[in-house]
Parts: structure tokens; C-alpha cells; sequence
């Protein structure tokens, strides 16, 4: 994957930018508060269509503007394949749903259009992935799995509209059996995809992990990662056919109806699910330090990488916010070193070591006030 220019018209604080990329290392170098995040907040909006700073449309228009546009021309070439040459156009207003189109053609379901563009993002605020609540761990696995499969996102999108219906059942005074019995079916159906996708996805990923934080780490450091299910489940049960976990779970939440019905809520499924990370068997989350957490998120970012390279035939884009503010001159000369067949867009205030060096194959691309130079 190769993104090769962009254009932003009223997109964030740039009012007609064009920005053409190497396919190797691109720098986006300048000051604080000048749009360099804006940037790769345009790029990562084409692959997963939404920011990843914001929920609302109307926050990346311009200040001074009523739409706000970007045009992304990119190539992708999975192994033995034809290059394919594709151009993706968004339209983003505060009133209206944003307008998507793909080689021109209006797009009307966003699922449609979603991967067709791929990219991981790395950045200072990946952390709470780590530190945080489950919540952003569950982010971060539905973000990068709906790049890869648009049915994961099908999924997911009807689960929680099943959990919303179950929930306002919970709330009325009185409800039939059969019509509870409905929205569990439903919820074990999109459930049970939704746990067997997730497992497998960070088993996947735990494979690569482990190896690079290794090499991170100069041997130092046994990461493993765990699913936890935020339904109690027999063990083993990824190995289980489908519709032993559909049952397994409508039991579950045939046994919560009462303590659920008092408060008012779906309290145990997949909309709690949980990752643990392990550093020599020690839970990261509670117990790493600040360094060893932002080493085990870069881990993650960068199986990531392999992982959708594996599932997609090709690298995806790679962007890194700031990573200088990150990881030590060593760390960040070794990653250099790592990407080295990745198109890699990186931000940075202060230029990054072994740059000079790279200058040969890397480009520079200076942001001003939303505006470029090069
Ligand atoms: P840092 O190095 O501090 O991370 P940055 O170069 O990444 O800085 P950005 O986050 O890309 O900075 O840009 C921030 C600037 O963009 C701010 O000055 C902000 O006021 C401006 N900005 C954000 N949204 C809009 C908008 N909708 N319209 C105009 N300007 C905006
Ligand atoms: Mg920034």
C-alpha cells in the first residue's frame, strides 16, 4: 500500500494543501500546533473512516469554512497481483453525514469503502491502549480488525444495536419471555462471531508480538497477550463449534436477567471483553512501568503491521505521530531500520536521528500554519 498524494481543502487548520509521498520514509517536520497530527488525521480517516481524535464531522471542517474535503491517491499491490491505482474522496460538513466516493463513484455504505485504504497509526496516545480502560482496548482491536474485514464491523455494528434493544427491554416494567428470548438469540449470534474473531485475532497478533518485543527489548522481555471474555465461558471454548458458544452465552444472559434488570443494563458480553498483557508473566497493565507500557504498545502497532501484511498481501501505511517524543535516538534508529519496506509517514518537531543518512531515500515535508514546504 502506497499512498501517493493528498489534497485537503478546509481540513482541519489547512485550506488547500497538496502533499505528494515517497513510497519509502516521509517526514512531516515543524513546530507544535502547526498540523502535523492533521495530516495523518486525513490520512488514517481514508482507511478506517473515522478520526481517531474525534467522533464529530464538524471538528475537522475548518474553522472559517462550512465543508471540509480531502482526496487521497494511493496504489495497493498485494503479492501477484495487478497494481491497482485508486482514488478516495471525502466530504465533511457539521449538518451531514460525511460523503464518501471511491474512483468517483458515491459510496452509500461505509463498509463498502472501509480497508480499501490501510493503515496503522502510532501514536502518544496509543498509551492508554495499555493504561486505560477495557474500552480502549476493545477500540483498538475493532479499529484494526475492520480495516482487514468489513464483516467484523457488520458484526460488531449489529451487536450493539442488540445490545441497545436488549437494554431497553430491561428498562420496562414487565416483558415476556419470548420477547427477551429475540434479542439473546441475536446477541449470542453476533456475540459469539464476535469472541471467536477477537481470539483469534490477538493469537494472531501475540505470534508476532512476541518476537518483536524480543527484539525490542534485546531479549530482555516474554510478552504474552490474553483475550478475556467478558462473559464467563467454559474453557476451551474456541475450540467449540459456533452454536455450542451461541448457547453457552444465551444461558449466561438468561441467568443475569434479574441482576441486569435491576440495573437496567446488559452486564456481561462481548461489549466487556478485556485484553491482558504479560510482560515475564508480570500483568503490564497494573504493574509496567511508563517505558515498558510504551514498548509493549509499539509491539502491538507493529504486529499490527505484519499481521494485516499476512492477511492483506501487503504492507498497510505507516504512521507515527511524534515518536521521537517516544522512544530514545537507539529505539528510533533500530524502528527506522525495521521499516525499511513500509511506507512510513512520520511527525516530528525536531529532526530525527539518522535522518541524514536516510535523507538519500527519505523525504521532508515542512507543515507551517497548515501550510507545506518542502
Ligand atoms: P504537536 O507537535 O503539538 O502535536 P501538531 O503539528 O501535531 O502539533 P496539530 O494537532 O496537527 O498540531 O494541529 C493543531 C492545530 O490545528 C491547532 O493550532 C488547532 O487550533 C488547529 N485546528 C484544529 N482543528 C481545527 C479546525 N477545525 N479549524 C482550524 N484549525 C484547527
Ligand atoms: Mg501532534
Amino acid at each position: 500500500m502506497r499512498v501517493k498524494k493528498v489534497v485537503m481543502k478546509d481540513f482541519r487548520n489547512y485550506r488547500h494543501e497538496t502533499i505528494e509521498f515517497n513510497d519509502g520514509i516521509n517526514v512531516i517536520i515543524g513546530e507544535n500546533a502547526q498540523g502535523k497530527t492533521n495530516l495523518l488525521e486525513a490520512l488514517y480517516l481514508c482507511a478506517a473512516l473515522r478520526s481517531f481524535r474525534t467522533r464529530k464531522d464538524s471538528e475537522l471542517v475548518n474553522f472559517d469554512a462550512s465543508f471540509g474535503y480531502i482526496k487521497m491517491n494511493f496504489e495497493s499491490q498485494p503479492m501477484d497481483e495487478e497494481k491497482e491505482k485508486v482514488e478516495m474522496e471525502m466530504v465533511f460538513s457539521a449538518d451531514q453525514k460525511k460523503r464518501v466516493k471511491r474512483n468517483g463513484l458515491s459510496q452509500t455504505r461505509i463498509s463498502d469503502v472501509m480497508g480499501t485504504f490501510k493503515a496503522v497509526l502510532f501514536s502518544p496516545e496509543d498509551l492508554k491502549i495499555v493504561k486505560d480502560s477495557p474500552a480502549e482496548r476493545r477500540q483498538f482491536m475493532d479499529s484494526e480488525m475492520m480495516q482487514v474485514s468489513p464483516k467484523y464491523y457488520h458484526t460488531l455494528l449489529q451487536y450493539q444495536k442488540n445490545v441497545k434493544q436488549r437494554n431497553q427491554l430491561l428498562k420496562k416494567t414487565s416483558f415476556s419471555d419470548e420477547e427477551m428470548m429475540v434479542w439473546e438469540l441475536q446477541l449470542a449470534e453476533y456475540g459469539a462471531q464476535l469472541m471467536m474473531q477477537r481470539f483469534y485475532f490477538l493469537k494472531e497478533i501475540e505470534d508476532f508480538a512476541v518476537n518483536i518485543h524480543k527484539q525490542l527489548t534485546e531479549d530482555r522481555e516474554q510478552l504474552n497477550l490474553g483475550y478475556e471474555p467478558g462473559i464467563p465461558l467454559s474453557a476451551g471454548w474456541y475450540n467449540a463449534s459456533k452454536e455450542v458458544l451461541m448457547d453457552q452465552i444465551m444461558a449466561q444472559l438468561k441467568k443475569n436477567r434479574v441482576s441486569d434488570q435491576m440495573r437496567q443494563t446488559t452486564g456481561k458480553g462481548p461489549h466487556r471483553d478485556d485484553i491482558s498483557f504479560q510482560i515475564n508473566k508480570m500483568d503490564v497493565r497494573q504493574f509496567g512501568s511508563q517505558g515498558q507500557k510504551r514498548t509493549v504498545v509499539l509491539s502491538l502497532k507493529l504486529a499490527v503491521l505484519e499481521w494485516m501484511k499476512e492477511k492483506a498481501g501487503e504492507y498497510p501505511v505507516l504512521l507515527l505521530d511524534d515518536v521521537t517524543s517516544e522512544l530514545d535516538e537507539k529505539r528510533q534508529r533500530d524502528l527506522l531500520d525495521y521499516l525499511k519496506p513500509v511506507q512510513t509517514i512520520i511527525t516530528t518537531t525536531h529532526p530525527l536521528p539518522g535522518m541524514a543518512e536516510k535523507g538519500k531515500e527519505g523525504k521532508m515535508i515542512h507543515v507551517e500554519k497548515g501550510k507545506i514546504s518542502l
